[in-house]
């Protein structure tokens, strides 16, 4: 049998740990994990493309736990009444090769990209910010907002999005969580947005080469944290913003990153530095407060390996529905392998073996 973690455990889960304990968990998840980076087998992500979209597998492994996940990005699919972003992912132990947790990831991916997104403005932005403009506020959008309102002591979030509805949307949900002291202010550009904030978020999704930010909305001292371009052809940022020379872009996996972030317009040998030596020390993200730090963020498999460990980790340890699936055979001679299906066969289908 096989743990299976569905959408109603992780309901639970965030549930009972509260979202913003489970949000601080995950990241210091993946801060741990990113701490020994070392030890993991990386590549970069598998891509299928199509005129619409991606569907991507990332495996990962750190030598005693193997991971991967499936991971679509459908910018036009909201417009169908779907997701932009669906995922899962299976755990496996390296000895034996079986996998221990088939799990839902598309909550999770939200959650974990907040934790991530949070985790690397703890490293890169000055540490009094205080205001952030969320452009783009479809599916990632609250989860980025609880997760630097918690971590990083964000209080003033300014939304812009080329959708009322999603903006509304936005300001209902996070009206319903009830943030002491967070004024929430919606913009009519992203201009406006981004005036004066010490951090800007860019979630948006559409298959373009958009420019979402244009090199005079940026201020010195900000910090960008763009998630929203993570595919070949597909980018946020007005490539002027990444060759600024206060500007210092930081991003997950190089190898990834070169192929699918914002540093996909620039030429192969622009310096970048991978979040994992800003994390040991080798490398600095900001030397100064008005440095313009960049998170160039596509998504990294390391993420969804530690989100996996947790959620596994979290299912053992709380109370709640604990659910298997017979995923594998267990058999007793495990030769036997159509010994194990014959059983069901044989009450069918009367076997013949001829003679000769
Ligand atoms: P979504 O489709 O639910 O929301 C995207 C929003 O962007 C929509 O509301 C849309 O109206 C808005 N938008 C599009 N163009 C815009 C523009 N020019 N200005 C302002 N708003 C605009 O998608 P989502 O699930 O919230 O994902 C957002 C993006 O983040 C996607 O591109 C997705 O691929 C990416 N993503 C990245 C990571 C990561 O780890 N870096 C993880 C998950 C999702």
């Amino acid at each position: 049998m096989v743990d299976y973690i569905g959408l109603e455990r992780v309901q639970e889960l965030v549930a009972r740990l509260g979202a913003a304990r489970f949000i601080e968990g995950l990241a210091g998840e993946i801060e741990a994990d990113y701490r020994r980076w070392r030890d993991f087998d990386k590549s970069a992500r598998h891509a299928t493309h199509s005129p619409v979209g991606v569907i991507e597998l990332m495996p990962i492994s750190d030598g005693r736990m193997y991971s991967f996940k499936y991971v679509n990005g459908h910018p036009k699919n909201t417009a169908r009444g779907l997701l932009t972003v669906t995922a899962f992912g299976v755990l496996a132990d390296v000895e034996t090769g079986y996998p221990v947790l088939l799990s839902e990831l598309t909550f999770t991916t939200a959650l974990r990209t907040a934790a991530m997104s949070a985790l690397a403005a703890r490293h890169m932005a000055r540490p009094s910010s205080r205001t952030m403009a969320l452009i783009g506020n479809g599916a990632q959008a609250e989860f980025q907002a609880l997760a630097f309102y918690h971590l990083l002591g964000i209080r003033e979030l300014r939304l812009f999005d080329t959708d009322l509805a999603a903006t509304e949307k936005l300001e209902r949900n996070l009206a319903l969580l009830q943030l002491p002291g967070l004024r929430v202010t919606r913009c009519l550009s992203t201009a406006e947005a981004v005036q004066g904030v010490d951090i800007v978020t860019t979630a948006t999704a559409d298959k373009c080469n958009a420019t979402i930010l244009q090199p005079q909305m940026i201020e010195a001292g900000m910090h960008l944290n763009a998630i929203g371009g993570d595919c070949p052809g597909k980018t946020e940022l007005h490539g002027d913003i990444l060759r600024r020379s206060d500007a210092r872009v930081v991003v997950e996996f190089e190898p990834q990153s070169r192929i699918e972030g914002e540093i996909q317009q620039l030429e192969p040998t622009f310096p970048v530095v991978e979040f994992a030596d800003v994390l040991a020390g080798k490398a600095q993200a900001r030397t100064s407060d008005s440095d313009v730090t960049i998170f160039d963020s596509v998504g990294f498999a390391l993420e969804d390996f530690s989100a996996l460990r947790y959620l596994h980790r979290l299912h053992h340890e709380e109370r709640g529905t604990k659910r298997e699936i017979d995923l594998l055979p267990a058999l007793q001679d495990p030769k036997d392998l159509f010994g194990g299906l014959a059983g069901r066969l044989a009450a069918r289908v009367p076997l013949r073996v001829a003679r000769g």
